[in-house]
C-alpha cells in the first residue's frame, strides 16, 4: 500500500507490527498525515505472522528491497515468539543495514507526567553493533564458555563523532562517555582513548568520561547532572532502560537506530499484548520516533509541529491509562482521544512546557581508516583443554615445558585469567581452561611456522590445543594484556 500526503514526500517504509502496534501506528500515521509531514509510505509485513510463516528471522526476502530502497523505517513493535529458533528482528535489521548508533532521549513531562525525577532530559547514544554482540560464542571445555568482545577503532569513532554532533545539532552542552577501561584496558580502553582524542576536536562541547558502575549508579540516582551519554552496546542497553523507566514514562520514549545509509525508528517499548486491541494504548513513544525521523530526513520543521503539539495533548490533561494520575491528570482517554488532542493542537506551543525547535537536517560523521600500524609478532597465548586429576599448575607447567620446542619458553600459565603458574598461590581456584604464555627464547620475533612447530609439539605431548591468540606489538608497543598477577 502506498499514501502520498505532499508533492516532494520522502518515501519511508512502514511495518505496523503485532500487539498494540497496528493502533499505535495507525494513530502516528494520522498525526503526520494531519501535520501535513511530507512523506510517502510502503508498507511491509513483518513480526508475528511471518515468524510463524516460516521465516525466522522475522521478515520475508522482498521486503529487504523496500526497506534498502528507502533507507528510512518507521516501525512498530514486534512480538517475539517464545521458544527456540527464532532470530531478533531488531539485532538482524541493525546488523545488516549497518546501524551503529542507537539514540534514545530520556526525558520528563513534570508537572503534567509524574516523575521521580521531574528535571531528567538526557539522551543515551549507544552503540549499536560491536562489543558481545559481535554474538561469536564458543564452548571449548566441559566447563568454560566464552564470548568474544570485539570493540574497533573505526566503530568507536564513529560513534563517539555522532555523540559530539549530536550535542551540538540540538544544543547540548556536554558529553560523557562511560566504559569499564580500569579492567579491559584494551577494548574499553580504546573507546575511551578515542572519546579523548575526538572531544578535543569539540572544545564547545563539555567532555568527561566515568567507570560504567559509578556512573550507572549516579544515572540511576541523580539523572538530571547528564546531558549525553556515549557508550558501549552492552553498557547503553542497559542504561537506556534504566533511564527510559526512571523518567518515569516507558511509554513515551522513541528511539532512533542510525546508520550511514539507512536508519530505522521506533518506540522503546514493546508490543504490549495485554492491552493490545483495546484502543487504550499510547501512541507517544512511536509518535516521538517519528519526530526523530522527520528531523532526520530534514523535515525539522514537522517534527517541531507535530512534537509542540503533541506537548500541549499533555499539558490538556487528556492522559492514557499508563500515564494517567488522579491530581494530575483531568481525564483518561483512549488512543483516539489522545490522538485528536493531538492533532487539535496542531499549530499551538505548550504554555508551560518548553516548545521544541529543531535543527534541520540530519547528522553526519565521516571516519577515516585507522593509519597503518608496523605489527610484530613476539609470542602466542595457547589455550589448553587440561584436567587431570588435582588440576595442578606445576604438573601442567612441567608438562608445558617438557613439550616445547627450544625456541619457546613459557612465560606463564593462568587459569581464568589470574597467573598460576609459576608462583600461584595454592588458594587460586583451577578450572580445566588454561592459557600457556610462550615467548621466543631469545627475545625477539617469531614466524608463524614457529607457532605451528609449538603446537604440533603439544599435540605430540598430548596437550589438547583448543585455541591460540597471537601476541603482537604494534608499533613497538605490547598490544595484548598482562596475566591478573604477572
Ligand atoms: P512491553 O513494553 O510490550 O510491555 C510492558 C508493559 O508496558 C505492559 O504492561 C504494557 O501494557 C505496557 N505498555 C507498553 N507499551 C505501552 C503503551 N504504548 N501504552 C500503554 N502501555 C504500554 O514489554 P513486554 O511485555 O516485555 O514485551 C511484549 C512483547 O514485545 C514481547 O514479545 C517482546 O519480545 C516484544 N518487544 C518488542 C520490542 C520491539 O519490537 N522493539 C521491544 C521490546 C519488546
Amino acid at each position: 500500500m502506498s499514501h502520498t500526503t505532499s508533492a516532494h514526500p520522502t518515501r519511508i517504509t512502514v511495518a505496523r507490527g503485532d500487539g498494540v502496534g497496528p493502533e499505535i501506528m495507525d494513530a502516528t500515521l494520522r498525526i503526520l498525515e494531519a501535520a501535513g509531514a511530507p512523506i510517502a509510505i510502503d508498507e511491509i509485513e513483518i513480526g508475528e505472522r511471518m515468524y510463524r510463516a516460516g521465516h525466522t528471522s522475522g521478515i520475508a526476502a522482498d521486503a529487504w528491497d523496500i526497506i534498502r530502497r528507502n533507507g528510512v523505517m518507521l516501525k512498530a513493535p514486534i512480538t517475539t515468539p517464545q521458544g527456540g529458533g527464532y532470530k531478533s528482528l531488531n539485532v538482524t535489521l541493525r546488523k545488516a543495514l549497518n546501524l551503529f548508533a542507537n539514540v534514545r532521549p530520556s526525558k520528563a513531562y513534570a508537572p503534567f507526567v509524574a516523575s521521580p525525577h521531574p528535571r531528567i532530559n538526557l539522551v543515551i547514544i549507544r552503540e549499536n553493533e560491536e562489543d558481545l554482540y559481535a554474538g561469536i560464542e564458543h564452548q571449548q571445555t566441559a566447563d568454560v564458555t566464552q564470548v568474544l568482545k570485539l570493540i574497533t577503532r573505526s566503530g568507536s569513532e564513529r560513534i563517539v563523532r555522532y555523540a559530539f554532533e549530536y550535542a551540538r545539532a540540538y544544543g547540548r552542552r556536554r558529553v560523557t562517555c562511560m566504559t569499564k577501561d580500569n579492567i579491559m584496558k584494551l577494548t574499553d580502553g580504546l573507546f575511551h582513548r578515542v572519546f579523548d582524542e575526538v572531544s578535543r576536536e569539540y572544545p564547545d562541547i563539555q567532555a568527561d568520561h566515568m567507570i560504567i558502575d559509578i556512573g550507572a549508579a549516579r544515572l540511576a540516582a541523580q539523572p538530571e547532572m547528564f546531558d549525553v551519554i556515549v557508550t558501549l552496546n552492552l553498557y547503553g542497553d542497559i542504561l537506556s532502560d534504566v533511564a527510559a523507566q526512571i523518567a518515569g514514562s516507558v511509554g513515551l520514549a522513541g528511539s532512533a537506530n542510525i546508520g550511514s545509509t539507512a536508519a530505522m525508528f521506533e518506540a522503546v517499548h514493546g508490543s504490549a499484548p495485554d492491552i493490545a486491541g483495546k484502543g487504550v494504548a499510547n501512541p507517544s513513544g512511536l509518535l516521538l520516533a517519528a519526530c526523530q525521523m522527520l528531523v532526520h530526513i530534514g523535515e525539522a520543521r514537522a517534527a517541531e509541529t507535530i512534537k509542540n503539539a503533541w506537548l500541549c495533548a499533555l499539558e490538556s490533561g487528556l492522559h492514557t491509562a499508563d500515564i494517567y494520575r488522579d491530581g494530575i491528570s483531568r481525564r483518561l482517554v483512549g488512543t483516539d482521544e489522545f490522538t485528536r488532542a493531538v492533532i487539535g493542537s496542531l499549530g499551538q506551543t505548550p504554555r508551560e512546557l518548553e516548545a521544541v525547535q529543531y535543527r534541520p537536517g540530519g547528522i553526519k560523521v565521516q571516519v577515516a581508516d585507522p593509519a597503518p600500524v608496523t605489527k610484530a609478532l613476539v609470542g602466542v597465548d595457547v589455550f589448553l583443554d587440561w584436567n587431570e586429576a588435582g588440576r595442578d599448575p606445576q604438573r601442567l607447567g612441567a608438562a608445558v615445558e617438557a613439550a616445547a620446542p627450544g625456541f619457546w619458553r613459557l612465560k606463564m600459565l593462568t587459569n581464568r585469567g589470574v597467573k598460576v603458574y609459576p608462583d600461584g598461590l595454592p588458594e587460586t581456584y583451577c578450572t580445566d581452561h588454561w592459557r600457556a604464555r610462550m615467548l621466543p627464547q631469545n627475545g625477539k620475533e617469531a614466524r608463524f611456522a614457529d607457532v605451528l612447530a609449538l603446537l604440533q609439539a603439544f599435540d605430540q605431548h598430548g596437550l589438547q590445543v583448543i585455541k591460540t591468540e597471537h601476541l603482537y606489538t604494534m608499533n613497538g608497543a605490547p598490544a595484548y594484556s598482562l596475566g591478573q598477577g604477572e
